[in-house]
């Protein structure tokens, strides 16, 4: 076993730094809990960033990976396997969509979605006079293709020029959206609740009104529930909420319970754009990712993760109320929750829960982001709400 100080060398010398990372080297974890090389506990309320709905080394994903670790690994995709047809099927049943391609990440979703966006685009406008509508402060990916729709400068700008024919749109402001739409518009691509961009949802009838923009100027809608999707706020999907239809869902995050695995969902006409040799991935839905996939979903039936992600997420919420006016406000749902400071001290608050034990996240300077696993107890709500209460006493005392 290496010493902490000597993996910490070996990461800062050989690792490409490209994350701000936090204190400590990581173990081990188990429920909704890590541990450090020196045994220290940390709850954790990021819990991968949204992946780890079933908490850390859940026993139906161990025992999914184990199993199929012993029978079959890799096959390429031009075999066909069991778990991948299994998993396409439950993501389908669950989500109302047709077709599924699996992709190994959030990003290469997005890349999916975009490709399929482009080639109805091209379908429709051969002179390639085709427009992508994305929204102001979203998080697509990183990659070229999804960068180019992850419409916020401190990721674009190092990376400009982007791909061609982007445009975006300010969120939930229904009259700049139908001045964006038009003819030659392929594709609007949106996040029901952005993530990165500090857990801002869409209105119900934003969504609906862009949904009938899109049946009317024959171009897709792309709901991208990467982060939001798969139960996190105690509905499967966000869309689903809102009462709006799809052409193309992006999921990856909790699908593989913490193995690299994401997913491409399309319906109707846009489960028929692609065609064979149009788009691939190595290992996008191999045996043991799509295996793990299927027992991360029956788990979340069989424990009723979705009514414990709304009664934790209410109680963590109404928790936060409590905290007087260092709380501006409480936004999103179930155990997606955003909460926004009225002083610029989130990443500070940040650095001192994690101290106190506890693992959360800021997306800006204003803004904590709470994304606990599925599993989480009430119990383990109070812990979490009174480390906060502890910090942010703390912070005013010595902001006074
Ligand atoms: N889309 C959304 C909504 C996301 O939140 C993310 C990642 O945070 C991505 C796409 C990219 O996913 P990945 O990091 O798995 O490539």
């Amino acid at each position: 076993m290496l010493s902490n100080e000597n993996i910490q060398a070996l990461d800062e010398k050989y690792v490409l730094h490209t994350y701000k990372r936090m204190p400590g080297v990581f173990v081990r974890g188990k429920g909704c809990y890590l541990y450090d090389e020196n045994g220290k506990e940390y709850l954790d309320f990021l819990a991968g960033i949204a992946v780890c709905q079933l908490g850390h080394c859940h026993p139906a994903v161990v025992k999914a990976i184990t199993e199929q670790a012993q029978t079959l690994l890799h096959t390429s995709n031009y075999l066909v396997t069991e778990p991948q047809a299994r998993l396409a099927k439950k993501l389908c049943e669950i989500s109302g969509m047709d077709k599924v391609f699996f992709t190994t990440d959030g990003t290469t979703a997005n890349e999916t979605a975009l490709k399929i966006a482009k080639k109805h685009g091209l379908a429709k406008r051969p002179d390639g006079d085709y427009e992508i509508i994305s929204l102001n402060n979203s998080f697509h990916g990183r990659s070229l293709g999804s960068l180019s729709a992850t419409a916020q400068p401190r990721y674009q700008d190092p990376f400009k020029p982007l791909l061609p024919n982007f445009k975006s749109v300010p969120i939930n402001d229904v009259a700049a959206l139908r001045n964006a739409f038009s003819d030659k518009t392929a594709a609007f691509t949106f996040e029901p609740i952005q993530g990165e961009g500090g857990v801002m949802p869409v209105t119900a009838e934003y969504a609906r009104e862009a949904r009938d923009l899109a049946y009317k100027h024959n171009a897709l809608l792309i709901v991208d529930e990467v982060q939001c999707g798969l139960g996190r706020t105690g509905h499967w999907f966000v869309f689903q909420h809102l009462g709006v239809e799809p052409d193309i869902l992006c999921l990856a995050k909790a699908l593989g319970g913490g193995l690299p695995v994401g997913a491409c969902l399309t319906r109707g006409d846009a489960a028929h754009i692609l065609k064979p040799g149009d788009h691939g991935s190595t290992y996008g839905g191999n045996p043991i990712s799509t295996c793990t996939g299927l027992a991360v979903l029956e788990t979340i039936e069989k424990e009723n993760l979705l009514e414990n992600a709304i009664e934790m997420g209410n109680l963590l919420q109404s928790g936060f109320k409590k905290l007087g006016p260092i709380v501006e406000e409480t936004r999103g749902s179930g155990l997606m929750i955003g909460i926004r400071l009225s002083k610029p001290i989130a990443r500070d608050v940040v650095a001192q829960a994690l101290d106190l034990g506890l693992i959360t996240n800021a997306t800006d300077e204003w803004t904590l982001r709470l994304v606990p696993p599925l599993t989480v107890n009430a119990a383990e709500v109070q812990k979490a709400l009174s480390i906060f209460e502890n910090v942010l006493t703390a912070q005013l005392a010595t902001a006074r």
